[in-house]
């Protein structure tokens, strides 16, 4: 069974005002991954520059003369794939372009762009170039896979806008395979088989199942996938998209795609509507044969991409290795709500 574990408790101190007061700290323990995270409620009070409103555009974003990636420069801009991975070079689906990667993370490491919107704000993005996107996506996978059956550690990232760490404003996604699991794929990998060998049930199915029936973080669904708040959040407002008992590429349709572009794009509506611009997103895959390892998709807020904004990441979070957030996964789950309700 998988512990859904917290303590609440008191720090005391004394307000500039003369007054006593309690402040409420919430140490959650995550119930796939083990680690602790806190949430220090009273940091909700804390101003926080560059949040009040959605930050305006960067000044140079309507500057496509020097992108690479708007299409009348795609073709001599970036790079092209090995022929034995695709004779064109590169790959089109839709409005979605897919190239490798000009400086790679991994064997293989690409990046695959929506449609030729230079400078897109979260949240205005149309379903369609998404979808594309994801499939552009799950295609170069497959080729990966057929070439370099041992490559089966997979993910599908975003980082929106520099804030997220990503390097032009040209939104994009990254797609990457490689003979060598990285910290949290090795981490799933172990953890999955063991859970399913141990109880019988999958990882993420058990975890879905616990969330529904306590309701306090699920938020809704979009087509087949199941998206709630994060029990014990590593990020701000971090939700997840889970797939039940799709496990591999090779499983999902391209209707899931579809859903999963809807529901990226509803979570981006949410983060727009705390005037929020920048996130990650993660997708992790292994096509090992396993069969334990659902599909799971994760988003967190980044700061935003605006003047005088600090990062959210703190000494805290890299020293100490806590993620301290300032509010409740359940108020997150009851403030995302509505963005899913029209858009199932
Ligand atoms: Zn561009």
């Amino acid at each position: 069974m998988l512990q859904f574990k917290k303590e609440k408790f008191h720090s005391r101190i004394v307000l500039p005002s003369g007054l006593p007061a309690d402040r409420i700290i919430e140490i959650r323990t995550h119930p796939i991954t083990g680690r602790t995270c806190r949430i220090t409620y009273s940091r909700g009070e804390e101003r926080e520059p560059g949040t009040e409103v959605l930050p305006a555009p960067p000044p140079f974003a309507e500057d496509r003369e020097r992108c690479p990636f708007c299409r009348t420069r795609i073709a001599t801009h970036t790079p092209q794939l090995a022929p034995e991975l695709c004779a064109k070079g590169r790959m089109i689906r839709g409005a979605s372009t897919l190239f490798p990667n000009l400086f790679p993370y991994g064997r293989y490491s690409a990046v695959s762009l929506f449609d030729d919107g230079h400078f897109v704000e979260i949240g205005t993005a149309a379903l369609q170039s998404y979808t594309d996107s994801f499939l552009n996506c799950r295609d170069y996978l497959l080729r990966v896979l057929s070439h370099d059956p041992v490559a089966v550690f997979m993910a599908i990232t975003q980082n929106h806008l520099p804030s997220a760490g990503g390097s032009l404003l040209h939104p994009h996604l990254q797609v990457q395979a490689d003979r060598i699991p990285a910290n949290s794929q090795r981490f799933l990998q172990g953890r999955a088989a063991e859970y399913h060998r141990q109880s019988g049930v999958r990882l993420f199915s058990d975890y879905l199942q616990s969330e529904r029936e306590s309701g306090e973080r699920y938020i809704g669904a979009a087509g087949s996938w199941q998206w709630l708040a994060a029990y014990a959040p590593e990020g701000f407002f971090e939700i997840w998209g889970i797939l039940p008992a799709i496990t591999s590429l090779r499983q999902a349709t391209d209707d899931h795609w579809q859903d999963l572009a809807r529901g990226v794009l509803n979570t981006q509506q949410f983060y727009r509507s705390l005037g929020r611009n920048g996130y990650n997103l993660g997708l992790l895959l292994l096509e090992d044969g396993s069969n334990d390892l659902e599909l799971r998709v994760v988003l967190t807020v980044r700061s935003n991409y605006a003047p005088w904004v600090r990062s959210d990441f703190t000494g805290f979070e890299v020293m100490l290795g806590d993620m301290a957030t300032f509010s409740a996964p359940e108020q997150t789950c009851e403030k995302a709500r509505p963005f899913w309700q029209n858009h199932q």
